[in-house]
């Protein structure tokens, strides 16, 4: 059967391409289209930052007194969507410190999830019945602002040794319960390929095992991970889910948009995990926007988190009425496939919990009182 190739149709054309910065404008396609390259020319100083963009005095004294806590990590891909003289652009707000992650409220977690407590060994959390999160790495291409595992990620000392990783493995094949693995992180994509097919096959050949996924944001801030080589190493193992994190309609660019091609053309689902974040894509229309072009990206869209109770990132959470509102102006007005559920991970482990607009006007024993999305009553009677 043959079809037709992807990025010769006119769907990619409605995607944003970029401008790269000037300090990369002479660099070879070649380099700049190499996921290493992009790694190790990755914005990590002030002196990097300020050639590529505006940098404010606010941001100048963030990045001074944060990046002892939390590095700053950009890759030049990443750093050619910010817009460089707005301080607010949204790509510049996931990327670049702000003030704010130095304001560390008395109700504000290092582990808000309780991700530590619910771990049986180093690097497994195992919270639900069925299915387990696996950490692989603590490195990312961005350290995005808002990290929820700010406490581990870009800290070398909490790097995931060999052992750690093996010690993991032995407990998902001695739990039979286990039929559904998230291999995470960092970014498990930071990992070779060489390493994660040698936990991809490791899984695979477990019984118990059905499906698995890799959490990665790659595809947002390096979509030239997504190799040929990665593609066909990640087809021998199907099934194998994607869960990604694109935030915001300007992060949907030709780039990602290929990366979604050949990894979709290659067999896999997508689903993305948007972050509710204050001033970036705390409204309906940012968000209508977003999913509209993740379903373009043959992205579904699967969560709306609402932002947790992390030090440091109080700046980014936004009240949960926000969320709540956004799901009553996605449900009916526009595709179903569009309708992420919007969850709140419960502080202390407590799980992730669903919240929705209340459809129930009133219930009257077999008699329910229904409205829909424009507000209209309708009943329904059981038998
Ligand atoms: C989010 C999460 C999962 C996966 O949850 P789903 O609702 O199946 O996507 C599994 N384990 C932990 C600890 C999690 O936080
Ligand atoms: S990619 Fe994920 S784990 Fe890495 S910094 Fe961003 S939010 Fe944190």
């Amino acid at each position: 059967m043959s079809y037709e190739i992807v990025t010769k149709n006119n769907v990619r054309d409605r995607f944003i391409s970029y401008n790269k910065p000037t300090i990369w404008r002479d660099c070879d396609a070649k380099d700049w289209n190499n996921w290493i390259w992009q790694q190790q020319k990755r914005i990590k100083s002030m002196e990097q930052l300020e050639k590529v963009i505006a940098v404010t005095e606010e941001e100048r004294t963030a990045f001074a007194k944060s990046h002892e806590m939390f590095n700053m990590g950009i890759t030049p891909y990443y750093a050619s969507l910010i817009d460089k003289n707005d301080p607010n652009c949204p790509i510049r707000l996931q990327s670049v410190p702000k003030m704010g992650e130095l304001h560390i409220l008395p109700e504000e977690y290092e582990d808000p999830l309780a991700e530590e407590r619910d771990m049986p060994v180093p690097g497994v959390t195992h919270r639900y019945p069925d299915r387990v999160l696996f950490y692989t790495t603590h490195n990312c291409p961005v350290y995005c602002r808002h990290c929820t595992r700010k406490r581990k990620v870009s800290d070398p000392s909490s790097a995931t040794a060999q052992k750690q990783l093996e010690d993991g493995l032995v407990y998902i094949e001695s739990h039979k319960e286990i039929r559904d693995v998230v291999i995470s992180g960092g970014d498990p994509l930071s990992n070779s390929d060489e390493r994660l097919e040698y936990i991809l096959s490791r899984l695979r050949a477990m019984d118990h095992i059905e499906v698995f996924r890799l959490g990665t944001r790659n595809l947002v801030t390096l979509p030239q991970r997504i190799t040929d080589a990665f593609v066909n190493m990640v087809k021998k193992y199907h099934p194998v889910f994607i869960h990604t994190h694109f935030n915001h309609p300007k992060e949907c660019t030709q780039e990602s948009f290929d990366a979604c091609a050949k990894l979709a053309d290659a067999g896999c689902v997508i689903n993305n995990q948007m972050v509710l974040l204050k001033g970036i894509n705390d409204d309906p229309k940012t968000v209508k926007m977003l999913n509209h072009k993740l379903l373009m990206m043959r992205v579904r869209p699967y969560y709306i988190f609402q932002c947790d109770m992390s030090q440091g990132i109080s700046h980014f959470r936004t009240p949960i009425e926000v969320g709540i509102n956004i799901i009553e102006n996605l449900r009916g007005w526009t595709s179903g496939m569009a309708v992420p559920h919007y969850v709140v991970d419960a502080p202390g482990g407590g799980g992730k919990i669903p919240l929705m607009p209340n459809y129930v006007v009133k219930r009257d024993n077999k008699k329910w009182e229904l409205r829909n999305f424009r507000q209209q009553n309708y009943t329904y009677k059981e038998p």
